[in-house]
């Protein structure tokens, strides 16, 4: 029987599920044992720190992830950094194979003058600032004024427009942090425009997203239907199946008789923004209309972009376009990458699934003899690291935090507080 050593760096879903194929290759000649190290001091990912809290079915995924941490051969290093605690080449030294799934938590850039201003922010910044990431507990997100910009049109941008749009108390029964639910229940922000640079029919959101927004209770969803009728007809009769779909859920939008509720949630398509002035912070967004040579603004004191995301530089680790330079998975010596890092910023949780499963038929049978060497216990110094034990009972501790309050959980925020839940 041969037993090999895997590390997996990034403990969200391209990582579990890269955990979970190694556990469906093993066979009565070869085992995986995996070592899966985490930067936070809590896994689970875009489980945790990306999904809309409103989304809690999506969630339930990570029932999946806690089956794969107790599966035999799995041991969890979370609060471990990679860079600072570790080094890549360590890793490399001491495991057989080494999987990156540490995703692109970066927000791509506009490029455009004023981005830079106080008030523009990428969804980077805001989405892990109201799912309580601990990295972005401080940030000031400025909710002073009456309208609000997203830019872009795919289910991150509609996430962060729901999220700003939709009455605050129906976050009460989530587990969104609760400087977000403070905050968001001050916020003066009463219209808030999402703006996509092409038209209905090339937006990237997905009908289910599409479709339960006439569900929300307390916010006007507001379409222009000469937008969707226009994008039907430029559609064609050769239509795809997913783009009939979402354009069929718009036109259901745009038909719908204006509500009196003081929330809104505007849609504004064939708008590429060109400029965000103002005096000192956001005051306004420049917009071309795409396509022609008129341009518009929109008076706002928030833009918030959410237009992809890419991978930082990790030391050793070869980068290009946003991702790790990888063929199929593969990146050098014995060195793979998966999710979203491999990839770009694309596709659902699931996705992550085939994708990891693909990577790790490819890592199985690249492996010879397994390697006689040291693991992460040798290589970290502090004695701050989170186990799976000390995960479960940050975990418990969260529930039970959350029960009384009708929430699935109250999401400690500080490394420090969950550290000490943790009892580390
Ligand atoms: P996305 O689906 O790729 O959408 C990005 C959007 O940004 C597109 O509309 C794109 O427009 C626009 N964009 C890009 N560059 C731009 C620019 N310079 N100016 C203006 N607009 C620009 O990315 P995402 O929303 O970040 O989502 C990432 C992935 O996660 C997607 O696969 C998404 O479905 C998934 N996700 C799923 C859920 C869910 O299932 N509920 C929730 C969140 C995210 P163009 O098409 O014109 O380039």
């Amino acid at each position: 029987m041969k037993r090999f050593k895997i590390a997996i760096v990034g403990a969200g879903p391209a990582g579990y599920f890269a955990a979970q194929a190694l556990q469906n290759l093993a066979d009565d000649q070869s085992t995986y044992d995996i070592d899966m190290i985490e930067r936070l001091p809590t896994p689970w990912g875009l489980v945790r720190s990306g999904v809309a809290p409103d989304h809690p079915k999506i969630k339930t995924v990570s029932k999946v992830f806690e089956k794969i941490a107790n599966a035999p051969g799995f041991r969890l290093f979370a609060n471990v950094e990679l860079g600072s605690d570790l080094t890549i080449e360590q890793l490399k030294d001491s495991y057989d194979a080494v999987v990156l799934a540490t995703g692109s938590p970066r927000g791509k850039k506009l490029g455009i003058p004023g981005e830079e201003l106080p008030g523009s922010l990428s969804a980077a910044t805001f989405v892990p600032w109201y799912n309580a990431h601990p990295d972005f507990k401080d940030e000031a997100i400025d909710l002073s004024s009456h309208t609000a910009v997203v830019i872009g049109a795919g289910n991150v941008a509609m996430d962060v427009a729901r999220m700003l749009a939709l009455e605050p108390s129906e976050l009460d029964p989530t587990d969104t942090a609760d400087h977000a639910i403070d905050a968001l229940k001050n916020s003066a922000i009463r219209e808030v425009v999402i703006s996509a640079r092409r038209g209905p029919e090339h937006a990237a959101f997905t009908s289910p997203e599409l479709r339960e927004l006439p569900k929300l209770e307390h916010t006007n969803v507001v379409m222009n239907p000469e937008d969707i009728s226009s994008a039907i007809i430029r559609a064609g009769a050769e239509i795809e199946k997913d783009t009939k779909s979402n354009l069929d859920a718009m036109t259901l939008i745009a038909e719908r008789e204006p509500t009196s509720h003081d929330r809104t949630l505007i849609f504004q398509f064939l708008a590429t923004p060109i400029e965000i002035k103002g005096n000192g912070k956001v005051e306004e967004v420049v917009f071309q209309r795409t396509g022609s040579e008129e341009t518009f603004s929109i008076e706002c004191g928030l833009v918030i972009t959410a237009i992809g995301y890419e991978s930082p530089a990790l030391e050793g680790i070869p980068l290009a376009n946003g991702k790790v330079v990888n063929n199929e998975g593969f990146v050098e010596d014995n060195l793979f990458v998966v999710g979203w890092a491999k990839r770009g910023p694309s596709g659902v949780i699931g996705t992550n699934k085939s994708d990891a499963a693909e990577v790790m038929k490819i890592l199985v049978s690249k492996l010879n003899k397994p390697k006689d060497s040291g693991d992460v216990t040798g290589i970290i110094t502090h004695n701050k690291v989170v186990t799976q034990m000390h995960w479960e009972q940050i975990n418990a501790a969260e529930v039970a935090a959350g029960e009384p309050l009708g929430k699935p959980r109250r999401k400690a925020v500080s490394r420090e507080e969950l550290l000490n839940l943790g009892a580390l």
